[in-house]
């Protein structure tokens, strides 16, 4: 590949207020920056055509309430989903949790059993576990492959009956390994069970297509992929989410409420209990339209450029330990030998390159990789070469610092 003709910047940075000259953004997969497009939509919606939704009879309310489900309908053609499909969220963590909660809880029994892999983020762990415990089943981990990719031909060997819920993120936050996804479904629905995919690192950085995955539940954040914090989207099969109970009951989920008994909406509105986050939906389908206008396949194969410039430049500084799979999606984990992630950090810095560095709510994933820590450069559309010079300069400072 020709790195230099493909890591040409996208010509984006005019939008992005926060990028500046000489600071180099390499964290957008912890989150990313906000395009003037998205703040905009986020100031008019506060500002001269605020109301609320669902609720007001006047007209102002009436457009509002247009927007925010014309936000949700954005959100569905997105992903190739249907708009009934689409729960908004406060983020891909209270999506996992309402899955665990809502699906997990009600359909599993104790004896069931819950496949994972290591390289998931806590907040695809840690739900599952909850539920776990409360109900008496067990939790799977299928193992990585030596280049830090979730083994499918393991998983295919060590599935059961017994699974009935299959979690995996279809792009790790760590080590930004792409999952075969449609392939992990096929192996999910051969013995019965239902996948949830935790799209969070993918949605920013490739096209979706939730039928062509045949996966059950899909889940992502806003704030990672352009959009507002706050806000995230829950997306599971119709006929799974009708069957699910209310996960908080309150205003707007109901169909009738009396003391005697109370009913319940169809989905999506019977899992966004209260005034759901209004501004959030309408921020994230501005976001949509500005990852969607610039290109998803351009944004992939743009990454792709720069992590494959990242690895190579890096792989020449002899201290440096790099994690991961070479095809990895935006996302390069990296240690330096000998020096803590936190003072690569924040050695870093002082150049203006902007790192993150700790254990990535990857706990597990750090336990496999036999360090505490990694030090982590994700990119976005702002980025460029200059940005993985930058980084490269910056870490042979940091050698020679710590001699
Ligand atoms: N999954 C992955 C792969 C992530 O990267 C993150 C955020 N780091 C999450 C889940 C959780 O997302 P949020 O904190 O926005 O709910």
């Amino acid at each position: 590949m020709n790195v230099m003709a493909d890591t040409r910047p996208l010509d984006v940075l005019a939008d992005f207020p926060a990028i500046h000259p000489g600071w180099h953004y390499l964290d957008t997969a912890a989150t990313s920056q906000k395009p003037q497009a998205v703040i905009d939509a986020i100031a008019r919606a506060y500002g001269e055509t605020y109301a609320t939704v669902h609720r007001g009879v006047y007209q102002r309310s009436a457009d509002m309430t247009l927007a925010y489900e014309a936000a949700r309908k954005r959100v569905a053609r997105f992903i190739g989903a249907e708009g009934r499909e689409i729960v908004f969220v406060r983020g891909a963590t209270e999506a996992i949790n309402l899955v665990a909660r809502c699906w997990a809880g009600e359909q599993l029994k104790a004896g069931d059993r819950i496949l994972l892999s290591t390289l998931e983020h806590h907040s695809n762990i840690v739900p599952w576990q909850m539920v776990a415990e409360r109900i008496g089943a067990a939790i799977d981990i299928v193992a990585l492959t030596d280049d830090g990719r979730i083994d499918l031909d393991a998983m295919a060997a060590m599935i059961t009956p017994q699974h009935k819920m299959v979690a995996l993120a279809q792009v790790s936050n760590v080590l930004g390994s792409v999952l075969d996804a449609r392939r992990a479904a096929d192996i999910a629905h051969l013995v019965g069970a239902k996948i949830l995919l935790d799209g969070c690192q993918a949605v920013p950085r490739m096209p979706v297509d939730v039928r062509a995955l045949d996966c059950d539940f899909y889940v992502f954040s806003g704030h990672k992929l352009y959009g507002p914090t706050g806000i995230g989207v829950l997306w599971g099969r119709y006929d799974l989410l009708d069957a699910m109970p209310p996960y908080q009951g309150g205003g707007s989920m109901i169909d009738r409420v009396s003391f005697a008994k109370t009913t319940y909406a169809p989905p999506p509105g019977r899992f966004e209990a209260g005034t759901p986050h209004i501004v959030g939906a309408l921020g994230l389908h501005a976001a949509i339209d500005y990852v969607e206008s610039t290109g998803l396949d351009r944004i992939h194969a743009h990454e792709a450029a720069l992590v494959e410039a990242t690895r190579e430049r890096l792989g020449q500084i002899n201290s440096v330990r790099l994690f991961g799979p070479e095809d990895s999606a935006g996302i390069v984990s990296f240690a330096v030998e000998g020096v803590h992630p936190h003072d690569v950090a924040t050695i870093l810095d002082e150049s203006q390159v902007a790192i993150r560095a700790g254990h990535h709510c990857a706990q597990p994933l750090m336990d496999a990789l036999g360090v505490p820590a990694t030090a982590r450069a994700s990119f976005g559309v702002y980025n460029s070469l200059a940005d993985v010079e930058a980084l490269a300069s910056g870490i042979e400072r940091v050698t020679r610092i710590f001699g």
